[in-house]
C-alpha cells in the first residue's frame, strides 16, 4: 500500500489494509507474518511533509531462541511516523528538532510512502529480542544439534558425567 503524496490533504485522510501472510515479506531469516495482520491509521501531509499515524494488529511467527521452533508472537502496535522526501535527507541531520524521541523520521521516494515498508519496519522493531517456546524449553545438543525437547542424545551425557562423578569422589572423601 502506498500514500500519493501530492494527493494528500492536510486534514488528513484514513488508510486501512489488511495483509494476507505472504503478502508482506519481513525480510527477516527468523521471523514471518502468522495470519492476517491489519494495518490501519490516518495520514497528513503539510507541503512535502507527511505524518503517519496508526496501529498494527497481527501475529508474527518467530524462531525460539533455543531450540529454533516456531513460536507465535502476538502483536498491537502503535506508531507515529513522520516522513520527509528522500532528497532532503542531506539537509536534516543537523535538524535536532526533528529528532524527539517519540517520532520516527522516515523517508520517502517517488512522491509516495510505502506503508508496507512502514509496517515491516515497525514490527521488525516490536518483536523481542529474545522469545522462547516455552520457558523450561531445552534447546538443541551443542554436540550433535538434536532438539533435546524431543530426543535425549548420548554426548550431553558424556560431556557432564566426568565433573558429577568428580563431585561424588568429593562427597566420598569428605565422609569419615
Ligand atoms: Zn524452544
Ligand atoms: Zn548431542
Amino acid at each position: 500500500m502506498r500514500i500519493e503524496v501530492d494527493r494528500l490533504a492536510e486534514t488528513g485522510e484514513s488508510f486501512a489494509h489488511t495483509y494476507g501472510p505472504d503478502e508482506l515479506s519481513l525480510e527477516d531469516e527468523y521471523a514471518r507474518l502468522k495470519g492476517e495482520t491489519q494495518v490501519s491509521g490516518r495520514a497528513s501531509g503539510k507541503r512535502d511533509e507527511v505524518s503517519v499515524r496508526g496501529e498494527i494488529k497481527g501475529t508474527v511467527e518467530v524462531a525460539c531462541d533455543r531450540c529454533a521452533g516456531p513460536v507465535a508472537v502476538g502483536l498491537e502496535i502503535e506508531f507515529n511516523a513522520a516522513f520527509v522526501p528522500r532528497e532532503r535527507a542531506a539537509g536534516l541531520t543537523e535538524n535536532v528538532e526533528l529528532q524527539e524521541e517519540d517520532l520516527a523520521l522516515s523517508y520517502y521516494e517517488d512522491g509516495a510512502v510505502d506503508i508496507d515498508e512502514l509496517a515491516r519496519e515497525q514490527i521488525l522493531l516490536a518483536l523481542p529480542l529474545r522469545q522462547l517456546c516455552r520457558e523450561e524449553c531445552r534447546g538443541l545438543c551443542p554436540a550433535c544439534g538434536k532438539d533435546l525437547n524431543v530426543v535425549q542424545c548420548s554426548c550431553q551425557q558424556v560431556e557432564i558425567d566426568p565433573r558429577w562423578a568428580a563431585l561424588a569422589d568429593l562427597k566420598k572423601e569428605e565422609k569419615p
